[in-house]
């Protein structure tokens, strides 16, 4: 089973039980990551601020190698 990484406009799946595809994933840092994993099921409402930030950050990442 796989679903599409959560990123928008990304047309890579991603592995069941990741956010992302695996070349997105690694760009979350590690304590974002972590956190996630911690309020995944737990706390929807963190989770979703997470998840947010996460994308986030690796969409700045993604546009700054654009443009190097
Ligand atoms: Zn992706």
């Amino acid at each position: 089973m796989s679903h599409r990484c959560a990123i928008p406009f990304c047309v890579h799946p991603a592995k069941d039980g990741q956010l992302m595809c695996w070349p997105h994933w690694r760009r979350v840092p590690r304590a974002l990551n972590k956190a996630i994993f911690a309020t995944c099921g737990s706390d929807p409402a963190a989770y979703g601020e997470n998840v947010a930030e996460a994308v986030r950050i690796v969409q700045e990442k993604e546009e700054a190698d654009a443009c190097s």
